[in-house]
């Protein structure tokens, strides 16, 4: 990954000359304040521990999943489509209004599905029948469709009944995006990014605040703290008092499979389990209970069994979800196997695994999202649903806003 041309990280013990906004962090979230930030013509110094960005933000599948959230989450994520879009265009990574297809293989899954695309605008949430799933996801779940039916797999799942194309959803490419976008804001005039700068403390006084950090020290008026689930790190009652925990989640590449291509994310069952505009539908319970009775497994690993095709072809599988204070770093290969059986399934072929990994976000059962002034001039913002690929613009769009 390229990672973008800076100027030299401040080696400075006395405080530089100010700028409006520093950004702690410079995964999508840190990022898309400093998009925000830079529209509105204020000077911006990011500052990114790690030699490039390497955290949740590159992990993910790239599904900006607008469509399947519900309330406050809903309004955030359609202004954060806009936003998507229009950042993709001026600082050139790639973005598609590819939406998402979500298979359904019985008659609770569908009912979901009814019920959502009822209560949303017509043609938001568009109902398929099985040709027109297949049609939507060509030889990506054609054939998955046909060995569920055959009598070489005995037991197994119907194949399709249906499905529902989700028009507002993005496709993104995680491995990409937020390299290019640093490159371009680095480009911008006012902004400065330091890499392998490590925030570790901040202080108010009447003028501004002073960011302590591991190359000296910044002054700014206003300070964005964006360190996705390494909250406690900084804060650490503040993420107690959040009930911040660490995500963790297994996921795999494949590469390309002859003939597969599909533009849309892929969605599941489990992601109907998962993503409130779903879990809000009243069919969502009689659906959590047929899963529990047919496959308790994916429920035990905390699956949303999905999928989505990178632009070069290549094809990111997940995932499940364990929670802890501190992340074990040991993949479980039972988990993977699981994940990667239910997708083949579905795709009706063998895929070759070129590459696991292990991602990790902020998470919380206090509240979807953590905004909170520490001191007058200092807020941390992590998103702690998983869903901050999503939020990202539409978050960063309104706390910029209020400046
Ligand atoms: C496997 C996986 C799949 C996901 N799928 C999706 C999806 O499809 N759609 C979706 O919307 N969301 C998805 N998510 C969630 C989404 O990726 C995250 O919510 C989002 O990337 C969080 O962005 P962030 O910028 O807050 O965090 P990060 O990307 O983790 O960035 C935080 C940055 O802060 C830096 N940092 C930390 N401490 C300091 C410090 N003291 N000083 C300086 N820098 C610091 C870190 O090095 C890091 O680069 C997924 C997450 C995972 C892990």
């Amino acid at each position: 990954m390229n990672n973008p041309s800076t100027s030299s990280p401040a080696a400075n013990s006395a405080p530089s000359q100010p700028t409006d906004v520093v950004i702690v962090g410079a995964g999508i979230v840190g990022l898309a304040h400093a998009a925000h930030a830079v529209a509105n013509g204020l000077t911006v110094t990011i500052i990114e521990r790690d030699h490039h960005a390497a955290g949740a933000s590159v992990r993910n599948f790239g599904h900006c999943c607008i469509t399947a959230q519900s309330g406050e989450l809903y309004e955030l994520a359609q202004t954060s489509r806009k936003y998507w879009l229009e950042f993709s265009e001026r600082a050139g990574f790639w973005a598609s209004e590819a939406g998402a297809v979500v298979l359904a293989r019985t008659e609770a899954e569908m009912n979901v599905l009814r019920e959502l695309s009822a209560v949303r605008e017509p043609g938001q949430v568009e109902l398929l029948s099985p040709a027109q799933t297949r049609a939507r996801l060509g030889a990506a779940v054609s054939a998955a469709d046909e060995a569920h039916n055959d009598d070489t797999h005995p037991g197994a799942w119907p194949g399709l009944v249906g499905g529902a194309f989700l028009r507002d959803d993005l496709r993104v490419d995680p491995r990409t995006t937020v390299a290019l976008l640093a490159q371009w804001l680095s480009r911008q005039p006012g902004v400065e990014l330091h890499w392998n700068t490590a925030a570790l403390g901040f202080d108010q006084d009447s003028d501004g605040v002073t960011v302590q950090t591991s190359r000296g020290k910044l002054r700014a008026k206003q300070v964005f703290v964006c360190v996705g689930h390494d909250v406690d790190y900084l804060f650490p009652e503040l993420a107690e008092e959040h009930r911040i925990q660490r995500c963790a989640l297994q996921m795999s590449l494949a590469a390309k499979p002859s003939g597969v291509e599909f533009a849309p994310a892929v969605l599941t069952a489990t992601s109907m389990l998962r993503y409130p505009a779903f879990t809000d539908m009243p069919a969502a319970a009689a659906l959590h209970s047929e899963v529990l009775e047919k496959q308790p497994e994916l429920l035990e690993i905390g699956a949303n069994v999905m999928f989505t095709q990178r632009p070069d072809g290549t094809i990111i599988l997940g995932d499940s979800h364990h929670y802890h204070s501190t992340a074990d770093p040991f993949l479980d290969e039972s988990v993977t196997e699981t994940l990667n059986t239910e997708i083949t399934g579905r795709m009706g072929q063998p895929l070759e695994i070129i590459q696991r990994w292990q991602g990790i976000y902020a998470s919380s059962d206090v509240a979807p999202i953590l905004i909170r002034e520490i001191h007058p001039g200092v807020t941390v913002v992590s998103v702690t649903s998983g869903v901050g690929m999503t939020l990202s613009f539409g978050l960063a769009h309104r706390n910029v806003s209020q400046l």
